[in-house]
């Protein structure tokens, strides 16, 4: 451009065909003074609606005077996308102003109107106009009252200044939001830290509260174990060694805990009874491997041998121990002392052995009495007692089953004359053998009885008269043919017998009594030695 503002040359820019391009276009002041850049205000171009901002340089002569002008055109439309690219958040601002006036070049976002103006009260501008090259301020913006904080700074020494404004909102909220996330991480922390430490207190107090009790517990039991009359003793199953056994081991057997401690089951008991545990120990395992829960506990009667040799019996109650896994690996076992009751038992089954060999004697004594209480002591015959009785029942049965029935009644003859003769005591013979005589020709049913001194009846049950009669001539032939050694003399004697029969003679026991002691009074009278039937 010559120094009245006719362009003299273009490149790369349009030249506008309306001849407007003048000083006034690019609002060049009339009066340029120096050599100094000179930055036109914001133009809009007509056609295409792109923004610029010209650089005008004046050239002048030797003299000073101006000859005219270069300017060069900043494409603010591109500037603007660069500004785009800068996050300054929702709210935030960027822009270009004029250092020299104040003027507004560039600003995104864009507030419509504003360009080429100059605020009345621009703090910012203030500072950049007292002199500041940077810095930063937080204020309430002019135009859109957000409250940024703006920092600024002067570009090179060129009359422009560079501002950015970032929402106290924005990067409050983002801070905010960080400093809330903090709060509730740091919360969250706290919060697992106390539950992490209440459960370990929680825990500890368990864990002391357990201890406490297994330490109670364990104490009462040790209590028991070591007061205790039995003997509470542990068994190591492989080894079959004792690993603990209560102090009253040495009560039952002479041996102090700490000499058994260690022992083997082998050492401890006789050759049979730990023969007969070692068996029962190794199907138990079996049984406890194979599920089975009832072989867990078991009683058993095993014998000890004490530390001076002495044997003795001991009731055992032995506990299977098992683990996790169900696996038995000891034994917790009670032990007692029997042989006391075993001798006691044994004392009191001989007792009882004695006491029933008296109750049976006692029996057969009761038998003999009542067969004395029926017998005639002399003769061993029955006594009348025991005919009346057997009488009366069996005339019951006779006339009951329509069967005969006969009596016999014999007496001695002349016995007066033996015992005067003989003595008393060959009479007392002479009845035994009469009677001996008679037993061993009589049925078993039948019935002899002495009835009175030397005076006999013989029942004979379910034996018509003529039956009777042979029986009763058979006796009186057998007592003649007797004799009685008595030194170098034989004694003989004779009886007489009458026979009565039911029904014939008599229907009641007492009548046929008297028929039958009729028939042999009548045997008497009709000379003795004879047999005689009742007779009306
Ligand atoms: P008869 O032929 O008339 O029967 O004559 P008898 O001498 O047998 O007379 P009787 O029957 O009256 O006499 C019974 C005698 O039997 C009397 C008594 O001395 C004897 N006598 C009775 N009981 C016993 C006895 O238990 N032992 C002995 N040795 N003699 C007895
Ligand atoms: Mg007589
Ligand atoms: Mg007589």
């Amino acid at each position: 451009m010559d120094a009245s503002g006719n362009l003299l040359y273009a490149s790369g820019f349009a030249v506008h065909s309306h001849g407007g391009i003048d000083r006034g276009y690019f609002g060049v002041p009339a009066e340029l003074s120096g050599n100094a850049l000179y930055f036109s205000e914001v133009v809009v171009d007509k056609l295409s609606g792109r923004s610029y901002l010209f650089v005008i340089q004046p050239v002048r002569d030797a003299q000073g005077d101006l000859l005219g002008l270069v300017a060069a055109p900043l494409d603010l439309d591109v500037l603007a996308k660069i500004f785009e690219t800068i996050n300054v958040g929702g709210k935030g601002v960027v822009g270009i102003w004029r250092a020299d006036d104040g003027r507004q070049i560039l600003q995104r976002p864009v507030v419509p109107g504003q360009v080429n103006l100059a605020p009345e009260s621009n703090p910012l501008y203030r500072r950049i106009e007292s002199g500041e090259k940077l810095g930063t301020m937080r204020l309430p913006a002019m135009l859109d009252g957000v409250e940024r904080v703006y920092a600024f700074q002067r570009i090179a020494d060129y009359p422009l200044y560079v501002e950015g404004g970032l929402a106290v909102d924005d990067y409050l909220a983002e801070w905010h939001q960080m400093l809330w996330v903090a709060a509730v991480s740091a919360l969250l922390l706290f919060l697992s830290l106390s539950l992490v430490l209440i459960r370990l207190l929680r825990a500890e107090n368990e864990e002391e509260a357990i201890a406490g009790k297994l330490a109670e517990s364990e104490a009462r039991y040790r209590m028991l174990a070591e007061n205790s009359h039995d003997v509470i003793w542990t068994l190591d199953i492989r080894s079959r060694r004792y690993t603990y056994v209560s102090p009253s081991i040495t009560d039952m057997s002479g041996y102090l805990p700490e000499e058994v401690v260690g022992q083997s089951i082998d050492a401890r008991l006789t050759p049979e009874s730990a023969s007969r545990l070692a068996r029962d120990i190794d199907q138990r395992l079996r049984r406890i491997a194979a599920g089975d829960k009832t072989a867990n506990v078991v009683v058993a009667e095993l014998e000890q041998v004490c530390k001076d040799g002495e044997v003795i019996s001991t009731e055992v109650v032995s506990s299977y121990l098992l683990d996790a896994d169900g696996v038995a690996h000891t034994i917790l076992g009670i032990t007692r002392n029997v042989s006391e009751r075993k001798a006691a038992e044994l004392a009191l089954r001989e007792t009882n052995r004695q006491l029933h060999a008296r109750i049976e004697e006692i029996g057969r004594l009761q038998v003999a009495l009542q067969e004395l209480a029926v017998r005639d002591s002399l003769t061993g015959l029955y006594n009348r007692r025991y005919l009346d009785e057997t009488l009366e029942r069996e005339v019951s049965r006779a006339r009951r089953e329509g069967n005969p029935l006969s009596l016999v009644m014999l007496d001695i003859d002349y016995f007066k004359r033996v015992n005067d003769t003989y003595g008393h005591q060959v009479g007392d013979e002479a009845l035994r053998m009469l009677a001996t005589t008679l037993l061993a020709d009589i049925r078993t049913e039948d019935v002899a009885c002495r009835y009175g001194g030397e005076e006999f009846l013989i029942l004979l049950p379910n034996m018509p008269l003529e039956t009777a009669m042979q029986r009763a001539e058979a006796w009186r032939k057998a007592i003649e043919e007797l004799s009685i050694a008595l030194g170098n003399f034989h004694i003989t004697f004779t009886i007489s017998l009458g026979v009565a029969s039911y029904p014939e003679h008599g229907k009641t026991p007492d009548d046929l009594t008297r028929c039958a002691d009729q028939a042999l009074y009548r045997a008497k009278h009709e000379g003795r030695n004879r047999i005689s039937v009742f007779s009306a």
